[in-house]
């Protein structure tokens, strides 16, 4: 402000139709003075206080706008990495490196059955690869997951999919898959004959009956087979065509194997399922080299007889970091770390793969 000078005349036509000692206030007591410099000093607060609420707005919206292309609310920080490079040229080059990197470790396709264990926080999302190029996801994880599967496929030269499973239709495994069906052109689609009521499982619906797929939903019989790739087999072992308390229950028990090797995919499936299958099918179609834990590694789940049915060597557990259900639980780890079976999770290792040769499974670090 302009230092007050008593010898200083304002010029006549300084303004527009007022008087000018009005204007700048020579004739005024200093009580109105103080009064006018008050309300100039409220003026400028106000001001200030205007601008201040304008920079956290604009803060608030260039979030928003980097969160619509990242969402980053729902995933992992190892997913994440994937993910933020769309923020900035640098990081994008980063992380498309490491993505590629991550497949040109992958051995030729004809090598054997591919199975990797996708980083999707606290869900299941689970691609396989056959030896001769046919390709299944198992779950998308939940909302929020598709850059991680579309990153991944993308950088695997997948444009499509032969088979679709949804293990069950909780939102944590069908989630990301909305994008994958309507993004990805997909041959068949199988899911449980048990229907949700979330928002997700009828979106997941909508996307399903608007895609071109051929939609499947058989219970277990004895022999029920998915059609993938003649040389590996994939067997559904659960659920039958009862009433399940337990909606996770509902999920897909999947064996799938090539050669004398073998993935057991078991969704959510709990003790009670565990039971009924085994009832149900004899002992050998349970036998896997490699265990997708069930149910993120909740204690009610992968029971003693399951685990002695199953015999595997190694264990994948899908779930995230600092999880609000408390998994892996202490007994479930109890259970397969007494029978000496080796323990990959994707909160610790990131996305886990394996291959399955036919005669034995290597881990690809
Ligand atoms: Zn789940
Ligand atoms: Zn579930």
């Amino acid at each position: 402000m302009p230092t007050m000078n008593q010898s200083y005349k304002p010029k006549q036509n300084h303004s527009f139709g007022k008087k000018p000692d009005d204007d700048w206030g020579w004739n005024e007591s200093p009580e109105e003075r103080a009064q006018k410099r008050k309300e100039r000093i409220t003026i400028a607060s106000l001001i200030t206080l205007l601008i201040a609420v304008l920079a956290i707005l604009f803060t608030l919206l260039h979030q928003q706008l980097v969160g619509v292309f990242t969402d980053a609310s729902e995933i992992s920080p190892s997913s994440l990495s994937t993910i933020t490079p769309s923020t900035t040229q640098l990081e994008e080059a980063a992380a498309s490196e490491a993505t590629a990197a991550l497949a040109s470790q992958l051995p030729p396709v004809e090598s054997g059955l591919l199975v990797s264990f996708l980083d999707v926080g606290q869900g299941d999302s689970i691609f396989l690869r056959s030896p001769s190029g046919k390709t299944m996801l198992v779950d998308g994880g939940p909302d929020g997951s598709f850059p991680v599967i579309d990153s991944y496929l993308t950088n695997l030269g997948v444009v499509g999919l032969d088979v679709l499973v949804a293990s069950h239709l909780h939102a944590d495994h069908i989630g990301g898959l909305i994008q994958v069906v309507d993004t990805y052109p997909i041959g068949d689609i199988y899911f449980p004959s048990f229907d949700a009521t979330s928002e997700t499982y009828f979106q997941f619906i909508d996307a399903v009956n608007e895609s071109q797929a051929s939609v499947h939903r058989p219970y277990a019989e004895v022999d029920t087979l998915i059609p993938w790739d003649s040389a590996v087999e994939v067997r559904i072992l659960s659920p039958y065509e009862t009433i399940y308390d337990d909606f996770n229950d509902t999920s897909y028990i999947i064996r799938i194997s090539y050669g004398n090797t073998a993935v057991l995919l078991t969704g959510d499936a709990t003790e009670l399922a565990e039971k009924l299958a085994l009832k149900a099918q004899p002992n050998q179609y349970f036998r896997a080299d490699v265990l997708k834990v069930a149910h993120h590694g909740s204690r009610d789940a992968t029971f003693e007889k399951f685990l002695d049915a199953v015999s595997p060597a190694i264990a994948v557990i899908s779930l995230g970091k600092n999880n609000d259900y408390g998994h892996p639980h202490d007994s479930l780890m109890d259970r397969l770390l007494e029978r000496g079976i080796t323990v990959y999770r994707t909160d610790e290792n990131g996305t886990v793969t394996l291959l399955l040769d036919g005669t034995s499974v290597t881990v690809i670090e």
